[in-house]
């Protein structure tokens, strides 16, 4: 149960005064959540200096003045769309208040004619004159505390403003508790980390723009606090998983050899080594939870299919799953062919399989006949019933969360899992985002294999390559040419696709076709088969080749501005044309202005193809999410944290989740309350949960 220290924070926002309904909901939008503890992690984005400086002959244009001024005279409006006026001065200057849409009543109370007080608010120079609309602040001049000297200025939305977002914080930092700590006494001196209270106030305090700095010892503290409960709640699940029973698959190898003795080459030491991290869990008497990242082409499904062979040789059956049927399609082609050769029975499962034929496959399932079986998430609908299910594989899963893995055990099967993900993921995201299971990498490739030959050039250099691929076309080779956009549109100058596609067929008539997001699926369908069989020989696209599409004679990639591109992307359009044992060409033509982090994404390209290297760069150079596409997938992003500024706090969480658990498994301790305390706060106390079920 939560702590009841806790329970203020958990308050609905409505509970603050001038909270209602309407208001609400757009806080509830702005801050992606409708408790008062939403409203605390809301941290300042800039500050406003509201001290009072200079006079009134030296306001600036556009910018914020504070100062004492006398009321000189009132200007009521003569007719309705005129503003309200109000003539004000110092020693130095005169000023004009404007007000619209406001009575006269309260102005004149505000401010009588001879009173002083002290105003603040955007100066603007009109005519020569100075004017001031709406002043954000009016005060006494005894009461100098009705102004915020220095103001936090908070990210808003449309209807909030800086100034009813001061007054809810206002009351909801009153009711920030001193929490009992969870860190390390060492760990506090050597960061020079304020308690978790104090940071809180002083992260929503800032006396100047260096106190935003996200390396502040304040902000450090709650990014690791943040990091911590993370790494802390997949540990405990990561834990839990390793002693929940499982069950010892140790199959005699005879299968494995065989399919060893069939293959025209020799795994890779990478494989080798992966097969057998594997295995190890799968032999041991526990649930098997890892994942295995390997970049394309370095020879998965060779490490799958033999890990599969193993639970078949203990008479179980394996499963893997797909997530598309096209890649289900693909992986049965590859699976089948080798299963084959060895005796080893597989079937395709997924939306397409319908009436009889579904009916003799479940059939064959149930009963045993089927090894193993391959398809889409079909394979897990009630319907489907193994005989004996031992291990499943999910394929580039990163869409998932660890919620639907911790489902995937509900459904009761005893199954060792297996992640497997082609997708380079850097280190920090593989902590964060499956740092609840063991993980696996295949960091080699096979022998032999040619690199791409990439080549960095600036657009205006289009007709040597034109003219270069024209040469080219004329032997077996194909071509991509990627441009970014479809149409052109006025604003931004992108070269369309269609524009493109224009004038290519110019010089290279009926060989050239056009793909683009916004043709009909079939459309789609019948260019690619056209390129596929040879028809075409230059296919011009948008960015939809990315996905699923393997065509082994298109050994060149050209991309027409680069420099717009994300590191991932432009490495998963490379990795269409890497044969292997073929030389292929890649080209980054990039246009004006060149930025120095598209400059520095180029000279990456150029220099690496290790898609992990990629990963981290890419990591570095924007941060992470997008990696991941995390938007879509609904991983929970960090609230404090940023993944490309606080990498070393992850680390340090991640070996002190380690270490915490290893004194205290079930958080006992008195330092283990405080901790469950930290887990509450951050909203993973479902791993807490698990202590109880498990
Ligand atoms: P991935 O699924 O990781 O992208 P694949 O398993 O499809 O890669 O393998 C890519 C290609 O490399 C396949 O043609 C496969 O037969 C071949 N391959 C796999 N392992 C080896 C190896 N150890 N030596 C040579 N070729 C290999
Ligand atoms: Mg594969």
């Amino acid at each position: 149960m939560r702590p009841s220290i806790l329970y203020p924070l958990f308050y609905p926002l409505e509970n603050l005064s001038g909270v209602g309904n309407r208001y609400g909901s757009l806080l509830h939008n702005l801050l992606d959540g409708g408790k008062v503890l939403d409203l605390v992690w809301h941290l300042p984005i800039s500050v406003i200096d509201r001290r009072c400086s200079v006079p009134l002959s030296g306001a600036t244009d556009n910018k914020i003045w504070t100062g004492r001024v006398r009321v000189v005279e009132h200007l009521p409006p003569q007719n309705k769309k005129q503003p309200y006026r109000i003539c004000v001065e110092d020693d130095t200057e005169q000023l004009t208040l404007v007000f619209f849409k406001t009575f006269g009543d309260s102005l004149s109370k505000t401010f009588p004619v001879g009173a002083e007080k002290i105003i603040s608010g955007k100066i603007e120079i009109f005519n020569n004159a100075l004017q001031m609309s709406h002043p954000d602040y009016v005060a006494d001049i005894d009461k100098p505390s009705q102004m915020p000297e220095i103001e936090p200025v908070y990210p808003l939305t449309a209807g909030v403003t800086n100034k009813m977002l001061g007054k809810l914080m206002r009351q909801a930092l009153a009711v920030v508790p001193n929490l009992p700590e969870w860190h390390d006494a060492n760990l506090l001196q050597k960061e020079n980390f304020p308690s978790f209270q104090q940071a809180v106030l002083q992260l929503h305090h800032p006396q100047s723009e260096a106190d935003l700095n996200p390396q502040s010892p304040a902000r450090r503290r709650l990014v690791y606090d943040e990091f911590l409960a993370n790494q802390l709640s997949l540990a405990i699940v990561r834990e839990r998983m390793k002693h929940q029973k499982g069950r010892v698959l140790q199959g005699n190898g005879a299968l494995k050899q065989k399919l060893l003795q069939n293959l025209p080459f020799t795994l890779t030491n990478a494989q080798q080594r992966v097969i057998a991290e594997i295995e190890s869990d799968m032999y041991a008497p526990y649930r098997m939870s890892r994942l295995l990242q390997g970049d394309v082409g370095s020879g998965k499904t060779i490490v799958a299919l033999m890990t599969m062979l193993n639970a078949v040789e203990c008479g179980a059956q394996a499963a893997i799953m797909a997530p598309t049927e096209i890649l289900a399609q693909q992986h049965f082609e590859s699976f089948s062919a080798l299963c084959n050769e060895i005796g080893v029975t597989t079937a395709l499962l997924t939306g397409n399989v319908k009436g009889k034929a579904r009916q003799e496959l479940l059939q064959k399932l149930q009963n045993g006949e089927i090894n193993i079986l391959i398809g889409t998430h079909a394979l897990f609908t009630d319907e489907v019933t193994f005989k004996d299910l031992a291990y499943v594989i999910i394929d580039e899963q990163h869409r998932f969360g660890v919620k639907q893995r911790l489902n995937l055990s509900a459904k009761g099967w005893l199954c060792d899992v297996l992640v497997m993900t082609a997708t380079p993921i850097p280190r920090t995201l593989v902590l964060t985002q499956f740092g609840d299971m063991e993980y696996s990498k295949i960091d080699e490739l096979p022998a032999g294999r040619k690199p791409v030959a990439t080549t960095v050039m600036p657009l205006t250099r289009i007709h040597d390559v034109v003219s270069a691929l024209q040469r080219k076309l004329q032997t077996q080779t194909q071509a991509y040419w990627v441009c970014p956009l479809v149409e052109e549109s006025e604003k931004i100058d992108l070269s369309a696709a269609t524009e493109r596609f224009e004038s290519l067929q110019k010089i290279f008539g009926d060989q050239v076709g056009l793909i683009h997001g916004k043709m009909k699926e079939s459309e789609k369908n019948a260019v690619m088969e056209k390129f596929k069989n040879g028809q075409l020989k230059l296919l011009v696209s948008t960015t939809v080749i990315e996905v699923g599409v393997n065509v082994p004679a298109a050994t060149i990639m050209i991309i027409e501005h680069a420099e717009r591109f994300g590191l991932a992307q432009l490495h998963q359009l490379r990795g269409r044309i890497k044969r292997g044992f073929e030389s292929s060409n890649c080209i980054l033509m990039y246009g004006y202005p060149l930025s120095e982090v598209s400059r520095e994404r180029l000279n990456t390209m150029k220099q690496t193809e290790d898609g992990f290297l990629i990963a981290e760069e890419d990591l570095k150079l924007r941060g992470g999410g997008e990696i991941l596409g995390t938007r879509q997938s609904g991983f929970s992003n960090f609230k404090l944290a940023d993944l490309s500024l606080h990498n070393d706090l992850l680390l340090t969480a991640a070996k002190d989740a380690a270490l915490i658990l290893q004194k205290d498994r079930n958080l006992q301790s008195e330092r283990g309350q405080n901790l469950r305390t930290l887990l509450y706060l951050f909203e993973r106390d479902d791993a807490i949960k698990t202590y109880n079920a498990g």
